[in-house]
């Protein structure tokens, strides 16, 4: 971080300033120009209070050299992260697939649903039990009823399930869960971010609809800063002024997030666009883009979903888009699933 000082900022104010950051721990390497002096500050500057040193009188601007965050930046942890799961893995090369219905609606739909998933090679099942909707007239999900009807689809396919928390009221409900989702509408519901870094289970963390890269690192960074380093990085499409998609697919934030973060990165292609005939050829860019994973909504009935219908493939497209998906990964010598 670097401090630049107004000019003819007084000795005794400076001084006091650097005393105040030595105090945590800071050094101070002060650089005087014919015009400006500039405080170079080193050491762990990712507590310092930027905004209360930038409303001191004496301070002209204060910037970063380094990233806001620590924990989940790739500089101080270049070996990526490997999130297993009952020995599934998120992060290991090659590409994880979770695939399953937005919501959980029947045991007849959501254990047929999740067989033919796992027959196609998904790694892991997907499915809403608590829905977050726009509209508090549609389907608002089966809750603790379905959380019920998913553990019938673990059972059935001894595959490892993840499904969204829309509040910390309901996690004892969640024991048997082996992945929690923060949806986009919760990336910033710091409260819930700091409670489930306390707790041990991995945690798919979707980027918001309107957050950038660096906002869904510093909310990586909350769970990680509680103590839980099983975060796994989610794009699923942000707004955009376009309207023939749902949302816009940021591709680039795949090698980007890669750069920037050890975390595993996965793709939702299906809440990016909206449309289900745009999912396989996103799921392969995905793929191509160099993302650890791909979240997929499959519906044995699309056209009865009671959420998400459009946007949702049937297990027979599923499988059609694994195969492209395996072709495209075999470039980059990768697997997709669990199918050779
Ligand atoms: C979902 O995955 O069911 C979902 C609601 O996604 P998002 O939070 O990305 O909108
Ligand atoms: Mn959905």
């Amino acid at each position: 971080m670097i401090i630049i000082l107004k000019n003819g900022a007084p000795k005794e104010e400076v001084d006091a300033l650097c005393r105040g950051l030595e105090a945590q721990n800071i050094r101070i390497n002060e650089v005087k120009g014919a015009h400006t002096t500039i405080l170079g500050l080193i050491g762990d500057t990712h507590k310092v209070d930027m905004e209360a040193i930038e409303a001191q009188e004496i301070v002209e601007s204060v910037q970063r050299v380094q990233e806001p965050y620590k924990g989940v930046n790739r500089k101080f942890h270049p070996e990526n992260t490997v999130i297993n799961v009952s020995g599934s893995l998120i992060g290991d090369g090659n590409v994880a697939v979770i695939a399953g219905p937005c919501s959980i609606e029947t045991e007849e739909q959501i254990v047929d649903t999740c067989m033919q998933v796992k027959a196609a090679g998904a790694n892991f099942l997907r499915g809403g039990a608590f829905k977050p909707r726009t509209s508090p007239y549609s389907f608002q999900g089966l809750r603790d009823e379905g959380l019920k009807l998913f553990l019938k689809a673990k059972k059935a396919t001894g595959l490892p399930i993840v499904t969204e928390l829309m509040s910390l009221s309901h996690l004892d409900l969640f024991d048997d869960v082996d992945i929690i989702q923060v949806g986009a509408r919760n990336m910033q519901n710091f409260e819930m971010l700091k409670e489930l870094g306390k707790c041990n289970k991995p945690i798919l963390l979707k980027r918001g609809l309107a957050n950038t890269i660096e906002e869904l690192l510093m909310s990586a960074e909350y769970i990680f800063a509680g103590g839980n380093p099983n975060i796994i990085l989610c794009e699923r499409g942000i707004r955009t002024f376009e309207t023939q998609t749902r949302n816009t697919l940021d591709i680039s934030a795949v090698p980007v997030l890669k750069t920037l973060t050890h975390l595993p990165v996965i793709v939702d292609p299906s809440h990016a666009t909206g449309k289900y005939e745009l999912v396989e050829p996103m799921s392969m860019a995905a793929v191509a883009a160099g993302a650890d994973g791909l979240i997929i909504e499959v519906h044995n009935n699309p056209q009865k979903a009671l959420c998400d219908g459009a946007q949702s493939l049937t297990p027979k497209h599923f499988a059609s888009c694994m195969d492209k998906c395996r072709q495209i990964a075999s470039v980059l010598n990768k697997k997709v699933g669990t199918l050779e």
